[in-house]
C-alpha cells in the first residue's frame, strides 16, 4: 500500500534544489539543531537535523486512535513495572545470557530484599507505530514501547513549524494548522517533571539529568530543562553522569541520595540503557544507589526492565493484557495494535517458534533485549543466527516478532549533504510519548504527551536516527 504525500512528487531539481535549502535554513532558524559529530562535547558548532523534507502522511482516524490510547498503554506499563513478581519469571531465562537485563535484575532483587524507598514513579514512555501495508485499512502496528531516555519529541516539536512552512511553500493544499497538528511534547513532560518533583516534596532537591558528556542530541533535553525552569524558576535542575553519581553520591540515614552535597528528587536516565554507556564497575553503582534512594528514578528499575523486548513479548500472549487491566474497551484499544510475538526460550513453544522462523525467516523480525537501534536480525540472517545457537541458552536473550511491512510514501530525505536527494519510498514509524506521574498510591498525571516520528527509505531494516538510518519527521493527517 502507498499513501500519497502532501504534494505532488517528484521535484524538478531546481524546486528540489530550492526546498531543500529553504528547509535546513528554516530548520536552523526554528532550532532543529544538533550538536556536530566532530565536535560533540561543545555548542560552538551545530548543524541541521536529518530530516524529512515533507510531513508523513497517516490517517487522522489513526493518529488520535493511537494518542488517545497513549493513556492506557501508560497505564498498562506502570501496572506491569509493579508486578515484579511477573517481571522476574518473564526475564529469568533471558537473564541466563543476557547480562545487561541479568545485572538489572539483580539491583531488583536488592531493593525489594531491602525494601523500595522511591517517593513515587515518573514514567516518561514512548509507543512505536508502523503502518501495515499488507491490507487496504492500513492498521497502525506496535513495533515497540519504550520506557526510557525516549527522547527526540522535544528538538522535534520545531520541526513542525519548518514542514507547515514547506508544504505551503510546495503548494501543498491544506490546512497546515489541522493538518500538522501542534507537539506539545516538551509542556507535557516538563509539566510530568515538575509533578513528580512535588511528589518527591523538598523544596532544595534536584531534578538532575543523567547525560552523557558526548551529547550531539543535547538541545532535546535543555530544551525540557527550560520550561520546567519557565514553570518554576525555584526549582534545581542539573546535568550530571553515571560517573558522578557512582563516585561522587551517597545514600542518607533516611535513604536520600546525596550529589556533590545536593539532594537528589529526580533521577531523569537520557544514559544508561545500553551496556556502553557502562564503562566500569562505577556506572553500576550509580545505578543502584539511585535505585535504593528515596528519589524518583525515571525510570525505575523495573519499569526499565517492563520496556524490555522479552516482557513485551510475555504481554502479547492471549489474556497476558486482561491480567494487568480489567476494562474491556481499554484492553481491545491496546491488544488492536499488537502483532505476533514468540519466545524462543529453551522448551516446546520455543522450539515450534525456532522451526517457523528458519522456514520462513523472511515473515520474521528477530529481536534481542536491547534498545538503542541497530541490534535486530532479519531475514536469511535469522536462519543462520537461530541455526547456530538453537542449542544454546543465547536463544533465550531474543525473542521473534512477525515482520510487518509498512505502507510507503514518495519522499525525499534533508541530511548534510551537498548532493540533491534522491525520491526514495519511504516508511515512517509513528511514535506516542505518555507521561504517567504518581506518589505512593495514586496517579497524579496520566497523559499523551506529544509524538514523534522517524522515516526511512523503505528496505532500510533498522530504524534509529542515532544509528544514521532514519530522518526525523512529523505526521501530516489525511
Ligand atoms: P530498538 O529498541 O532498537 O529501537 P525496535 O524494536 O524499535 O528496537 O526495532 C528497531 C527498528 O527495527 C524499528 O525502528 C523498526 O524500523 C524495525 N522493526 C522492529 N520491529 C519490526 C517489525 N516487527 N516489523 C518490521 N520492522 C520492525
Ligand atoms: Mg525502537
Amino acid at each position: 500500500m502507498e499513501l500519497d504525500p502532501p504534494v505532488k512528487l517528484p521535484l524538478s531539481d531546481s524546486l528540489l534544489s530550492d526546498a531543500v535549502n529553504q528547509s535546513k535554513d528554516c530548520a536552523v532558524s526554528h532550532g532543529f539543531v544538533f550538536r556536530t559529530f566532530e565536535n560533540p562535547t561543545s555548542s560552538d558548532t551545530v548543524m541541521c537535523g536529518p530530516h524529512a523534507l515533507l510531513p508523513a502522511p497517516i490517517p487522522r482516524k489513526y493518529f488520535h486512535q493511537l494518542a488517545d490510547g497513549q493513556m492506557y498503554i501508560n497505564e498498562l506499563l506502570y501496572l506491569i513495572s509493579k508486578d515484579y513478581d511477573f517481571i522476574r519469571e518473564t526475564l529469568k531465562s533471558a537473564a541466563v545470557s543476557d547480562d545487561f537485563t541479568g545485572r538489572l535484575l539483580k539491583i531488583l532483587e536488592k531493593i525489594l530484599e531491602e525494601g523500595i524507598a522511591d517517593a513515587g514513579v515518573l514514567a516518561l514512555l514512548r509507543s512505536d507505530y508502523l503502518l501495515d501495508g499488507s491490507t487496504d485499512e492500513m492498521l497502525p502496528k506496535m513495533v515497540e514501547i519504550n520506557t526510557i531516555a525516549s527522547s527526540l519529541g522535544a528538538v522535534t516539536t520545531n520541526l513542525t513549524l519548518v514542514h507547515r512552512y514547506t508544504t505551503q511553500l510546495l503548494g501543498g493544499r491544506c490546512d497546515v494548522e489541522k493538518s500538522l497538528p501542534t507537539n506539545n511534547h516538551i509542556e507535557k513532560y516538563s509539566k510530568a517533571f515538575v509533578k513528580a518533583w512535588e511528589v518527591y516534596d523538598t523544596p532544595k532537591a534536584a531534578i538532575v539529568f543523567v547525560v552523557s558528556t558526548t551529547e550531539r542530541n543535547v538541545f532535546d533535553q535543555r530544551l525540557l530543562e527550560f520550561e520546567v525552569k519557565k514553570i518554576n524558576l525555584d526549582i534545581p535542575v542539573k546535568r550530571i553522569t553515571l560517573l558522578d553519581i557512582g563516585s561522587k553520591g551517597k545514600l542518607s540515614d533516611d535513604r536520600r541520595l546525596i550529589v556533590d552535597g545536593t539532594e537528589v528528587a529526580i533521577v531523569y536516565y537520557r544514559d544508561g540503557y545500553i551496556p556502553s554507556h557502562f564503562k566500569s564497575e562505577t556506572e553500576w553503582n550509580a545505578v543502584l544507589l539511585a535505585a535504593r534512594s528515596r528519589a524518583i528514578c525515571c525510570p525505575n528499575v523495573s519499569l526499565h526492565l517492563a520496556g524490555t523486548k522479552k516482557v513485551q513479548q510475555a504481554i502479547a500472549k492471549p489474556g497476558m493484557v486482561e491480567r494487568f487491566i480489567s476494562n474491556p474497551d481499554k484492553v481491545a484499544a491496546i491488544r488492536a495494535t499488537f502483532t505476533g510475538q514468540y519466545s524462543l526460550d529453551i522448551g516446546a513453544e520455543g522450539d515450534k517458534a525456532i522451526a517457523m522462523a528458519i522456514a520462513s525467516p523472511e515473515k520474521f523480525v528477530m529481536k534481542p533485549n536491547k534498545e538503542g537501534g541497530g541490534n535486530n536480525i532479519y531475514g536469511v540472517d535469522i536462519r543462520t543466527k537461530l541455526l547456530g545457537i538453537q542449542n544454546t541458552s543465547e536463544r533465550n536473550a531474543y525473542i521473534l516478532m512477525d515482520r510487518i511491512f509498512p505502507v510507503t510514501v514518495p519522499g525525499y530525505k534533508v541530511v548534510s549533504s551537498p548532493e540533491l536527494p534522491e525520491l526514495q519510498n519511504m516508511v515512517s514509524e509513528f511514535g506516542m510519548f505518555g507521561a504517567l506521574v504518581s506518589d505512593k498510591k495514586n496517579a497524579v498525571m496520566n497523559d499523551f504527551a506529544g509524538h514523534l516520528v522517524r522515516t526511512k527509505p523503505n528496505g532500510v531494516d533498522e530504524g534509529g536516527v542515532g544509528v544514521g538510518a532514519s530522518v526525523i519527521d512529523t505526521p501530516y493527517l489525511v
